[in-house]
């Protein structure tokens, strides 16, 4: 089998080079579905691994945008449509300077099978630029997401390709996108989700993602007869998947003791509150400023500032039962899963994409913690604009109450299949598998059907 897998990955790596993020969600992914290739020789026979790796189009486009200076910007945008077999193409646009065609096309395929597991009608993809709003005005981000939007509007559609927000898109970046792409094709449509609730968002949108990742981390400590209810929770990351996680850790009566940036980390050994949360999302959305702001106010709690260079995340040591990682990709690597568990973290719920390494996943699996991989835990921001694009084509929004609790289903549904899918293949309590195949044999089966396209 492994020699199979390395064969299969020889291949990806040669034709896709130095997209190393894509190499290793593709690794994941294949490894888990190996026995599924086993027991269904037909897909073999179509090649459906070798057409779920490639993506159906790719799109690079040049962002020429001027600055407040009045300096002429030149950005790279992408979209990257990976699978459209289950419906259209459905995920975020991340503005990082980070990104590259590697970064987004782990991202669009990770999306294939997260959007399979919703149990909703969404194709995979991801788009995004290598753009960097921090420290930029309102203006000029307003300028970069009409010239964005100036290209991308002509590959998407309500019905074809439905963005979202990820990293570095949030409301306001959704306002200006959609502002564009209206007044270019003249018609008020769902083309993307996360949208203000005054002009076709869903209630909840924001939430769904922190909502969803917590309520799978509940799904997974019930399993052992255990809830959120008194347990200290790290969370990474202080954007929007981040605060949202907190605010349901409050609400079940969790300990919600960190929040971080690219910059370091604070902890609050006596943990958030309501007020203490409302200043976080305060100083992170409105006025853009840095955690470490955090201490000035609550001058209890401590700031670390990270150090690029160093071998493990000291944020990974803050002891803990639950940690909800939800920043970024790598951001826990067998170090830092080795300290987790060391301090007797029993429960890794992630909220970002992929932010364990390969080798990390191992020592989770391994020390048989309770490990929900990004691409089930933080699927209810997806369905969520899933139920955001329902409403949009029935022209009526539902109550907070009817999507939240939907949200909650569909969570409990994903990790039903996660647990069922593991335990068919012989790996019980392996989310990972779980996930990877539930969300691997729907689209598998779905192109089996619609022929060689
Ligand atoms: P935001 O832009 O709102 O927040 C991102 C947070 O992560 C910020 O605190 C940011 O810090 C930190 N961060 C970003 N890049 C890095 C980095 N390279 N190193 C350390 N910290 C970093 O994004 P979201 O909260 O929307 O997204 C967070 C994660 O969740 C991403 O992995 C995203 O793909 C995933 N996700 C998001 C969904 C959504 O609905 N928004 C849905 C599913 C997954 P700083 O301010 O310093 O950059």
């Amino acid at each position: 089998m492994a020699r199979v897998v390395d064969e299969f990955m020889a291949a990806v790596v040669a034709k896709n080079p130095e997209q190393k993020e894509f190499h290793q969600a593709v690794h994941e992914v294949v490894e888990s579905i190996m026995p599924v290739l086993d027991r269904r020789p037909e897909y073999r026979k179509a090649k459906i691994l070798e057409r779920i790796v490639e993506p159906e189009r790719v799109i690079m486009f040049r962002v020429p945008w001027v600055d407040d200076q009045g300096t002429v910007q030149v950005n790279r945008g992408f979209r990257v449509q990976f699978n459209s077999a289950i419906g259209p193409f459905k995920g975020g646009l991340r503005f990082h300077p980070s990104v590259n065609l590697g970064i987004i096309k782990f991202l669009g395929f990770e999306q294939v099978f997260k959007n399979s597991l919703t149990t909703l009608p969404m194709g995979g993809g991801k788009g995004g630029s290598d753009f960097d709003p921090k420290g930029k005005s309102d203006m000029e981000v307003m300028r970069f997401c009409q010239a964005f939007m100036t290209e991308l509007y002509r590959h998407v559609g309500p019905d074809s390709d439905v963005p979202a927000g990820d990293i570095g898109v949030g409301g306001r970046e959704i306002g200006y996108l959609f502002g564009q792409y209206k007044k270019i094709v003249n018609r008020f449509e769902g083309v993307l989700t996360g949208k203000g609730l005054k002009w076709g968002g869903s209630l909840i949108r924001p939430e769904a993602t922190g909502y969803g990742q917590v309520y799978f981390a509940e799904e997974m400590l019930n399993t052992r007869g255990q809830t959120i209810k008194g347990k200290r929770c790290v969370v990474s990351g202080s954007g929007n998947v981040a605060q949202y996680a907190a605010e349901k850790v409050l609400q079940l009566g969790g300990k919600v003791l960190t929040f971080s940036d690219s910059n370091g980390f604070i902890v609050d050994e006596e943990g958030m509150d309501a007020k203490k949360l409302a200043f976080v999302m305060e100083l992170k959305n409105v006025k853009r400023g840095r955690i470490k702001e955090y201490v000035d106010k609550y001058p209890k709690a401590h700031y670390q500032a990270l150090e690029a260079s160093a071998k493990c995340n000291p944020l990974w040591q803050v002891k803990c039962d639950v940690a909800l990682p939800s920043a970024t990709q790598n951001e826990i690597n067998d170090a830092d899963a080795a300290n987790l568990v060391k301090s007797g973290c029993t429960c890794v719920s992630e909220g970002a994409n992929m932010p364990t390494t390969p080798e990390g996943v191992k020592v989770f699996i391994e020390s048989k913690i309770l490990y929900g991989p990004g691409k089930a835990a933080n699927a209810g921001g997806v369905a969520t604009s899933g139920l955001e694009m329902s409403q949009n084509s029935m022209r009526l929004s539902w109550s907070r109450e009817e999507v939240d609790q939907k949200l909650h289903g569909i969570m409990r549904s994903i990790h039903k299949a996660c647990v069922e899918t593991a335990q068919a293949y012989g790996t019980p309590g392996n989310y990972v598998n779980g996930a990877n195949i539930a969300g691997f044999v729907k689209v598998a089966d779905t192109m089996m059907d619609m022929g060689v396209v």
